[in-house]
């Protein structure tokens, strides 16, 4: 997957700046950099939550320009590739883990009743809470929360999930156990893209570091570079320093 020349403005707040990104395959891409530099915008517009005034966007077969027409069909499509896991988790209070987890296989992908909860239940064993299909998200912790909707992400099929700052409404400990399924993402080859500000992860989990920058991208390439003490970029640095 990748996006080329992509421009974003908010108003008259020229917020992405003609950003050229790829996020290979079967690896993992964290994006860090200072807050309001545009991370969370990059991540939207990978979701089309929001749409990018110019540039463009190739997902296997799918080519989008976002100064000509973007085709319902189009967004529908990849909406599909990729599933979005928000900070605060976003799970639909007044159903079971369960429903949450099946609700969208169910009406999206019309999966039958027996086949989603099968796939659910699998996925509920992955991210460690297979004792807790009935419980409701107010039962939950910040930690098991975040899980459930990891695992309802995962059960879209999405061929990339996008995390955006998963762990930073977590406590420590609770953290730790997200970060550990995200490990185990990461091992067995899913494809993701995380937003962290949790250094010692990103150069634990990631494949690949793309630094962000007031809407620009000033670092792109391998975490050993990255977190390099020699590292030529003098911003990160102290960037570095400043968050751990
Ligand atoms: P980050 O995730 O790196 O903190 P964002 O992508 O959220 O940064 O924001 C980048 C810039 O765009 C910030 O200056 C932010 O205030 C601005 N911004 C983000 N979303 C909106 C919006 N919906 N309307 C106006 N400005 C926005
Ligand atoms: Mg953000």
């Amino acid at each position: 997957m990748k996006i080329e020349k992509i421009n974003k403005w908010f108003g008259d707040k020229h917020v992405l700046k003609d950003i050229d990104l790829e996020f290979p395959a079967g690896q993992t891409t964290v994006l860090v950099g200072p807050s309001g530099s545009g991370k969370s915008t990059i991540l939207r517009s990978l979701n089309l939550l929001e749409q990018p005034n110019s540039g463009t966007y190739d997902f296997d077969e799918l080519h989008l320009d976002f100064e000509r027409n973007v085709s319902r069909k189009q967004k529908l499509a990849l909406r599909q590739k990729t599933g979005m896991v928000f900070q605060d988790y976003n799970l639909f209070p007044h159903l079971t883990v369960l429903q949450n987890i099946t609700e969208g296989p169910r009406q999206v992908l019309k999966l039958p009743k027996e086949t989603a909860e099968q796939t659910a239940m699998e996925l509920l064993a992955k991210v460690g809470l297979k004792d807790f299909a009935n419980a409701y998200p107010a039962q939950l912790s910040g930690g098991q929360a975040q899980r459930v909707a990891i695992a309802r992400a995962l059960a879209m099929k999405p061929a990339y999930v996008l995390l955006d700052e998963p762990t930073s409404a977590l406590d420590p400990e609770l953290e730790l156990e997200v970060l550990r399924v995200l490990l185990k993402l990461a091992q067995e080859n899913q494809s993701l893209i995380i937003v962290t500000h949790n250094m010692v992860f990103a150069r634990r989990v990631a494949d690949k570091i793309v630094f962000v920058e007031d809407g620009t991208i000033k670092y792109d390439g391998d975490p050993a570079g990255f977190f390099a003490p020699n590292n030529p970029d003098e911003r990160i640095r102290h960037f570095i320093a400043a968050m751990t």
